[in-house]
């Protein structure tokens, strides 16, 4: 065992966090855990696990679930792909393998939304298989370990960082290998204020020693911020509204929305209520309320939000709109600007 090694596993043992997926090896809520845990902090995370796994107790449970009701349960995370690869990776593991979760890291990594590194933790968590993991955590601390400034968000720190992980590893207690190094990351070698000082493997560190903690680990530039002005129209007819699904390949597929006139900058309620299209949708309407501008940051994008609610008289013919009592909307899985915006509308 690499010296490194031991010692992570010594602190693990005595500073590990309980978390329910850490007492279990059924693969199926291994992976639900990471692909939860993929964009989302672990205080964040806990309560979707626990939805999920009630929800679903098992793949074949997941795989035979309406598309809605996962939507549903996933609001609030984000990034909601990872829902739909989730749902398409359940669907696939009981067509192509009898509802069995794989076994192999080859047949794990195929699976929709799997990247290597979670092929790994599921690999080595569920199967004891000898997979390193590399996710945030680790590269933060192999780069100071190791005084490496290769930028960890290229192909080259990609590369680095799995040779060394996978020479650190402990082949035969992967798992208690790989759980130690990401929670050392987490709760002890953190980005802002490691504890260098206590830190048991100050002796190993060479950027402590070389005083380069702080400018450690290094990433190249990140993509330009899209800005997005997305005005909706809400129509109200009595106490229902009418909504419609995003089919767009675009953010949000497949969660539900108010009608949507985007625009390349902010424009004023006059352009709206002369759009073309919504005239034609509605002949007769009145403008009951105009929000302000709300804004909501995605990782690239930032989302400029304005709701018009219009009282709407007759029936909105378009097929892609559903006529929706106002108090049957929470069945409904929507972005959370909009949950926000149905908060505050009461
Ligand atoms: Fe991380 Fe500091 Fe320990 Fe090095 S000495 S491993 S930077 S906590």
């Amino acid at each position: 065992m690499h010296p490194i090694s031991n010692k992570l596993i010594q602190w693990y043992k005595i500073n590990k966090r309980d978390l329910p997926w850490r007492n279990t090896t059924d693969p199926y809520k291994i992976w639900l855990s990471e692909i939860i845990l993929q964009q989302t902090q672990v205080a964040q995370g806990l309560s979707y696990y626990i939805k999920f796994v009630e929800h679903f107790p098992t793949v074949v449970d997941s795989a035979n679930a309406p598309e809605d009701l996962v939507m549903r349960l996933w609001q609030g995370l984000g990034y909601y792909s990872r829902a739909r690869n989730l749902h398409a990776a359940a669907k696939y593991i009981v067509n192509e393998h009898n509802g069995l979760f794989p076994k192999t890291y080859e047949e794990i990594r195929k699976l929709k939304g799997v990247g290597d590194y979670t092929a790994a933790a599921v690999a080595s968590f569920a199967f004891q298989l000898p997979h390193a993991v590399v996710d945030g955590n680790v590269y933060r601390v192999l780069s100071r370990l190791f005084n490496s400034n290769t930028p960890i968000n290229s192909s080259q720190g990609k590369k680095e960082f799995q040779l060394i992980a996978n020479e650190l590893l402990h082949t035969k207690k992967a798992d208690l290998h790989n759980s130690s190094i990401m929670e050392f990351g987490a709760l002890f070698c953190k980005p802002q204020n490691p504890k260098c000082e206590e830190c048991p493997l100050q002796e190993n560190c060479l950027a402590f020693q070389n005083q380069t903690v702080t400018i450690l680990p290094v990433k190249t530039k990140t993509v330009k911020i899209k800005n997005r002005f997305f005005n909706y129209v809400v129509f109200n007819h009595k106490e229902s509204v009418y909504i419609t699904k995003r089919v767009e390949k675009d953010i949000w597929q497949n969660l539900y929305e108010f009608y949507l006139i985007e625009s390349s900058e902010e424009i004023d309620t006059e352009t709206i209520l002369e759009n073309k299209e919504l005239q034609k949708m509605v002949s007769r309407f009145k403008l009951k309320k105009a929000t302000k501008v709300s804004k909501h940051i995605l990782s690239h994008q930032h989302i400029h939000a304005v709701f018009y609610e219009l009282d709407v008289e007759g029936k909105i013919t378009d097929k892609r709109f559903k006529k929706v009592k106002r108090t049957e909307l929470t069945s409904y899985g929507f972005p959370q600007l909009i949950n926000k915006y149905l908060e505050s509308a009461g």
